[in-house]
């Protein structure tokens, strides 16, 4: 199975391909997540990408193109992508690549949601410092207690979820990667959920379709 997934920073697309992959087991590609990996790691590519990502902009297309077509080769055609393609460019990448594969009908999920709740959403998302879990600070106990491992209040928030920087990110994604969205909307069989559902209504709703 191949599965693309859609929409703003924010919405819910990496905790819906967390849960996909592994109830699909598949592979989740999420370009976010590699990026993040090589800045941490301090890779050539991590330098390159760093104040990119920092101000919430996109990182060139060639260069997160290479990226994803390794990644797709190596998931022997068994993945969720996360994050990609987010401008028209990289939906012809990813076209070119899919014909590559010979893939002809990935299965597309768009989720939406307006940017207010958008904004609300990333200024209270958090990092797990212990298991890695991103959880919401609204949703938890009066002692920040984490839903998967347990930890209390030992949280990091990503560079990139300050208010200015996520204001970007939405500017980006309405000016460059609707584009790229629309393109698979008219699809047919594309998905389009309401991404202010609860993440396991949403995840009940794809399992039905799917
Ligand atoms: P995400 O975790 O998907 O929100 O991605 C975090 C950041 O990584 C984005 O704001 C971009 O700077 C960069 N990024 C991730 N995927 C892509 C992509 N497909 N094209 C360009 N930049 C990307």
């Amino acid at each position: 199975m191949q599965i693309l997934i859609f929409g703003a920073p924010g919405v819910g697309k990496g905790t819906q391909a967390v849960e996909l992959a592994k109830k699909f087991n598949l592979k989740h590609i999420s370009t976010g997540d590699i990026l993040r990996e090589n800045i941490q790691n301090n890779t050539e590519l991590g330098q390159q990408v760093k104040s990119i990502i920092e101000k919430g902009e996109l990182v060139p297309d060639n260069l997160i193109g290479k990226i994803v077509k390794d990644a797709l080769i190596k998931s022997e055609k068994k993945f969720i992508l996360d994050g990609f393609p987010r401008t028209r460019p990289q939906v012809d990448i990813l076209e070119q690549v899919f014909d590559e594969l010979k893939i002809s009908s990935p299965k597309i999920i768009i989720l939406e949601t307006d940017d207010d709740v958008i904004i609300k959403r990333l200024t209270n998302r958090r990092t797990c410092n212990k298991c890695g879990a991103i959880v919401n600070l609204l949703r938890l106990d009066k002692e920040l207690t984490c839903p998967k491992c347990g930890e209390k209040n030992n949280y990091s928030q990503r560079d990139d979820d300050t208010e200015d920087v996520i204001k970007n990110r939405l500017k980006v994604y309405h000016k460059t990667t609707k584009p790229a969205v629309d393109y698979y909307r008219a699809k047919e069989g594309a998905m389009i959920l309401d991404g202010t559902l609860e993440p396991l209504e949403i995840l009940a709703i794809i399992e039905s379709k799917l």
